[in-house]
């Protein structure tokens, strides 16, 4: 993309006077994104895939762009999933890097970015009340750059929305922007306008840029972007793109890296983790060859998320029943019990096919233990279909899930389809679907008792700083009482007592551990 080309995406709009807020009020602002965003399309997104991929190794902050954050302070908010997380750090390690110091404070900070999650509709309304709460800030504090990015800024609807309502804002960027953020960001400041930059480019991989860590013990490594999975509910595909595998020497190497620092828990990160080195043209390499060679650094622990249950193959199995540095939890996202919803969600396996999936790795695995994803209240779905959906559950015997009620996403196949089940059902079934998470979370955590666990010391528990607490491999809670000097280790922990949630020991000493 040459420079001519990146100025016709960035399009900037003066709100100084009244008439041009009212003139932009009427305006369609549709217009600017016809090279730059386009409505969720399914037919158009399956034809990315053909695009190559491209790794870029020459990010950069412009000298002159280095002190722009002088004196000046910067708090990104984060929604959502690891992955945005993990892209809040991205921001703050270019915004460090520009001069800008951290606050946890709206009051202090310079530049406010609001790194949002669009996976359901209450997801959104959370940050355009975000977006409102700021408002008097801004009029209090003109200098003040506010900035919305994320999954949200790839929706043409939401883009269109805030330049219409909310002229407060001064920056909206996309997924594929980030390391365009200083940029971005000089001209936000300078030239007083709205900046919006939303790339629908989506193919290429920024190696380089600089990351500030939010912990020291456990760390996030993207080892791919984007998802081609197409469910029909999800707007993943359409916010962040066609699936493209990082290189496996830079995740070694940043492995490597973190291992180096004193990092002891590793997640690798992608929304469809299991399709990794798929897009390799030249390899056969997949998330199974991955996780052999990472497995021999030397960190404690190493995990990944999250798993589509179809690309789930033999030889990952057979790694990962190696054990060692790669902890038993898998985290297997069903989304429901019933094969007919599984069929109009186009997740592309039988109920059959996961049961049988989640078995061999139990079995190959020792003590594996499984959580997973699930959505009520997809259209059309019956009463008996939700019943499966609680059989499923019992039958796997999760450690625990993640309950969502469906949200029709604009765009999606799904949105299409009529979204029937009414509101009050769909509130029974989670209720309910959430009574059987919970007693299975309860009688999993009673089997842990008077059992064995490594426990990485995560620091004082939240409730009672006289009580550290920390997690096991598989991430389970535990609280107990310890000297401060052992945060940061693995230690061993007896488990006294099991609660829904969590579960509270007292460390021993050379002891034989059951993971
Ligand atoms: N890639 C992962 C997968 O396939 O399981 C996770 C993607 S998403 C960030 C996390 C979860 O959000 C999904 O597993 C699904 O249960 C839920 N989800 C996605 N779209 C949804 C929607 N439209 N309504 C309700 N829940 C949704
Ligand atoms: Fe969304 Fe996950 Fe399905 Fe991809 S695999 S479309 S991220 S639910």
């Amino acid at each position: 993309m040459n420079e001519q080309q990146k100025k016709q995406m960035t399009i900037n709009i003066e709100p100084s006077s009244a008439d041009k807020k009212s003139e932009q009020k009427n305006k369609d602002f549709g217009q600017y994104f016809q090279t730059t965003y386009t409505q969720p399309s399914l037919k158009d997104a399956k034809r990315r895939g053909k695009e190559d991929v491209q790794v870029h190794y020459d990010f950069d902050i412009p000298e002159e762009m280095r002190g722009l954050g002088n004196g000046k302070k910067f708090l990104v908010r984060t929604y959502g999933c690891q992955m945005n997380e993990h892209d809040s750090e991205n921001m703050a390690g270019i915004l460090l890097d520009m001069g800008f110091e951290p606050t946890s404070s709206t009051e202090d900070a310079d530049v406010i970015l609001l790194n949002t999650c669009a996976i359901r509709e209450n997801a959104e309304n959370k940050v355009f009340g975000e977006i409102g709460h700021l408002k008097p800030l801004k009029i209090e504090k003109p200098g003040l750059v506010i900035g919305v990015c994320g999954c949200m800024s790839q929706e043409e609807s939401v883009v269109n929305r805030i330049l219409k309502k909310h002229q407060h804002v001064d920056l909206i960027f996309g997924t594929h922007n980030i390391h365009r953020l200083p940029h971005l960001l000089k001209d936000a400041i300078f030239n007083k306008e709205m900046v919006v930059e939303v790339w629908s480019k989506e193919g290429d991989i920024i190696e380089n840029m600089p990351r500030a860590r939010r912990g020291q013990l456990q760390g996030w490594v993207n080892i791919m972007y984007g998802c081609d999975k197409f469910c029909t509910y999800c707007i993943v595909p359409y916010t962040r793109g066609k699936e493209r595998s990082r290189l496996p020497e830079d995740i070694i190497a940043e492995v490597r890296d973190l291992a180096r620092l004193g990092y002891k828990d590793i997640t690798l990160l992608g929304q469809n983790v299991n399709a990794y080195g798929k897009d390799f043209a030249d390899v056969n390499y997949g998330l199974g060859d991955l996780m052999n060679e990472i497995r021999k650094i030397d960190i404690p622990r190493i995990r990944f998320t999250t798993s589509h249950p179809r690309d789930f193959d033999d030889h990952l199995i057979e790694v990962l029943a190696q054990g060692g540095n790669l902890v038993e939890h898998i985290h297997l996202p069903v989304q429901s019990g019933n094969t007919e919803i599984l069929k109009l969600m186009a997740r592309k396996y039988t109920r059959e096919q996961y049961v049988e999936l989640a078995n061999k790795i139990k079995e190959k695995v020792p003590n594996a233990t499984l959580t997973t994803d699930i959505i009520v209240g997809f259209p059309n779905e019956t009463e008996e279909q939700f019943q499966d959906t609680l059989s499923l559950m019992k039958e796997i015997e999760y450690d625990s899930a993640y309950s969502y009620i469906y949200s029709p996403r604009e765009g999606t196949p799904a949105a299409k389809m009529e979204d029937n089940v009414p509101l009050e059902v769909k509130r029974d079934r989670l209720q309910r679907l959430n009574d059987v998470i919970n007693e299975l979370s309860a009688m999993k955590n009673k089997q842990l008792e008077g059992t064995i666990v490594e426990v990485l010391v995560e620091g004082e528990s939240k409730k009672n700083p006289d009580i550290l607490s920390g997690r096991t491999r598989t991430n389970k809670l535990v609280n107990f009482a310890g000297d401060r000097s052992i945060i940061g280790e693995i230690v061993h922990v007896k488990i006294i007592e099991a609660k829904t949630w969590s579960l509270n020991g007292q460390v021993v000493e050379n002891a034989e551990v059951k993971a």
